[in-house]
């Protein structure tokens, strides 16, 4: 097990699981040797809906809005999901992070609804 979930509502751990799992198939072999801990907690005043930090060399920390619908939820997994594997393959580009996260995002959320 490479992800654990904490914090406010912990109902959301269900689709956290279920998007890990989906991001898992389509991702490459270091991805999965990598922890993740998704901590939901209030990010209204951020403004933002998710964020991610790396904790050191194998794990990391994803941010998640806790009052978030259902799509949204999704695609900001797996869109976090998508900055933690730039991170492993050293992709720094802020422009370039953010387009692919949104590219991946998109077509993962969509490749699910249509399974
Ligand atoms: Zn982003």
């Amino acid at each position: 097990m490479t992800l654990c979930t904490s914090g406010d509502n912990y109902s959301n751990h269900t689709i956290a699981v279920s998007a890990y799992d989906w991001f898992n198939r389509f991702s490459a072999y270091e991805f999965k040797q990598k922890e993740i801990e998704v901590h939901y907690c209030d990010l209204t005043d951020d403004n933002v809906k998710g964020w991610c930090e790396q904790v050191d060399d194998d794990s990391w920390l994803v941010h998640v809005d806790k009052d978030l619908d259902n799509e949204e939820h999704y695609r900001t997994l797996f869109h976090e999901f998508t900055h933690v594997v730039q991170d492993i393959f050293g992709v720094k580009d802020n422009e370039v992070r953010e387009t692919q996260a949104y590219q991946i995002e998109e077509t993962m959320y969509s490749d699910m609804c249509a399974t």
